[in-house]
């Protein structure tokens, strides 16, 4: 089964095959650090983590950049009006665009920043002027479209239709309407770098160019990004690599399309605060990353509280299945001392059997969603479906759950099964972080001591305090032992 891909370039879905087998590049535009994130950037960061979780999934080695745009006419603004550097803004920005990243559950990303590869973004631009891609022009660089005839490969537009369609300002430094800046001199007072034209700072599309070269090299697999930016960012950043390299930047471009809020409706319950930070107070990131992936990429969300509260309660029916199965489990094991759990590779290798003669039919089932689960995958990261296929396991726990006799094996490849499209969709919740065990731990002691002095009633209440967490005390001989629900 291969995975397909819509490619842009093409405007068809063509059979994925990397670069280098077994090894994926894969580079996505990141954010414009001034603010903290909007619920429409999560879209793109969710959606690629998950293309990201998927390549893994498949057995690829994956190196995934996302690059910060920490110096832009936005940042060198809002700096201004708080009178904070550009440097610190950022900085700022960045910290908490981490946090938010990391509860949405992106991993395993290098972010480059822009500001920390000025010599390399500098020396791709002197490159592009010596091949005569790029001039100088009162201290400013441009690219030279006219150089490139390939220009409008990503956007399928060309030059006449550009001129016509959108009203161009007439700009005496620029040799072509089209051309585009490399590097802008500096204003008094902006921040700047040296370079051999003078001080000044990067235009936006050169720095994607310079950090995928220096990152993942001269050519990568797949180069993703909101719909927004398929022209004139992506339009830029390919005519300058291959201007400078020769080589296409990507094989595969991917984008997805926007994430739109219904402002009237999302003030019931959440006020006014659209950024991802003040949503994930009152939400988990769970129903958010069901929200994004219950709808294909491509087609577009119309997000507003019901969209909000759907997406919790699917989340909360795949957890309770789930959890339901993994405390039955735990009791099953428990009475069985000596038990061996089966290991991972032998439950993968029942999954992915197409006969099951003899076994439980639960298992075929679980088999049966899972491979349905990689096929939706395949086709063109099918999200939506793979949740349907993650939902047929779910019927198929609950239904199993119900037996009186379960058979810890047939438990084991249902976990295993929740447990491997959940590396990719992530829609299943984590323990909470307040429930360490140091912490139950210490509870625990509190309440033996104030049993052995006799203070019954604090000792009750941390026995419901541990109750309401979830943690079940149990008086043995060796102890107190305790379990979650
Ligand atoms: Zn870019």
């Amino acid at each position: 089964m291969t995975l397909s891909i819509y490619n842009t370039l093409s405007r068809t879905k063509e059979e994925f095959h990397p670069i280098e087998p077994g090894k994926v590049k894969m580079y996505v535009c990141g954010p414009t650090v001034y603010d903290y994130i909007h619920i429409g950037n999560s879209r793109p960061l969710v959606f690629f983590d998950t293309v990201r979780r998927y390549l893994e999934y498949a057995g690829y080695e994956v190196q995934y950049v996302v690059n910060f745009t920490d110096v832009d006419d936005k940042l060198i603004r809002r700096s201004e009006e708080r009178g904070i550097p550009v440097p610190e803004l950022a900085s700022t920005f960045i910290e908490a665009y981490l946090e938010d990243a990391k509860k949405l559950g992106d991993e395993n990303v290098i972010h480059p920043r822009v500001t920390e590869n000025m010599d390399e973004i500098v020396s791709f631009i002197a490159g592009l002027v010596e091949k005569g891609a790029a001039y100088e022009s009162g201290g400013d660089v441009f690219f030279r479209t006219k150089a490139f005839p390939k220009y409008g490969q990503i956007s399928h537009k060309n030059l006449e239709e550009l001129q016509h369609g959108i009203r161009i300002e007439v700009d005496e430094r620029k040799e072509s309407p089209h051309d585009f800046v490399l590097w802008k001199k500096a204003k008094p007072g902006e921040i700047r770098w040296p370079s051999p034209w003078g001080d000044g700072r990067p235009g936006w599309h050169i720095e994607c160019s310079a950090m995928a070269a220096k990152y993942l090299g001269e050519t990568i697999d797949i180069h993703g990004g909101g719909e927004d930016l398929e022209f004139p960012h992506h339009e830029c950043e390919a005519a300058q690599s291959e201007a400078l390299t020769g080589k296409p930047l990507a094989r595969y471009w991917m984008h997805n399309r926007y994430l739109n809020i219904k402002g009237e409706k999302m003030s019931k319950s959440l006020g006014n605060s659209l950024t991802v930070q003040a949503l994930l107070k009152h939400a988990k990131p769970q129903a958010l990353r069901f929200v994004i992936l219950s709808t294909h990429y491509r087609n577009p969300i119309n997000f507003n509280d019901d969209s909000l509260q759907q997406g919790e309660a699917g989340a909360e029916r795949l957890n309770n299945s789930f959890l339901s199965l993994v405390h039955r489990l735990q009791i099953l094991t428990e009475s069985k001392s000596g038990w061996v759990p089966e290991s991972e590779e032998a439950l993968d290798a029942i999954l992915a059997r197409n006969e099951h003669d003899g076994e439980d039919e639960s298992v075929q089932e679980a088999s049966r969603a899972v491979r349905e689960f990689e096929a939706r995958m395949n086709d063109d990261f099918n999200t939506p479906d793979a949740i349907t296929a993650m939902f047929d396991l779910a019927t198929a726990t609950n239904k199993y759950l119900l037996v009186e006799q379960a058979s810890l094996t047939v438990l084991q490849v249902l976990e295993r099964a929740f447990l491997r499209m959940d590396s990719v969709l992530g829609l299943l919740f984590e323990q909470e972080a307040t429930d360490d065990d140091a912490g139950i731990e210490r509870l625990i002691v509190e309440r033996q001591e104030a049993r052995r002095s006799r203070d019954f009633k604090r000792a009750d209440e941390i026995r419901d305090e541990l109750a309401v967490r979830g943690i079940l005390l149990e008086d043995t001989a060796q102890g107190i032992r305790w379990r979650r629900k």
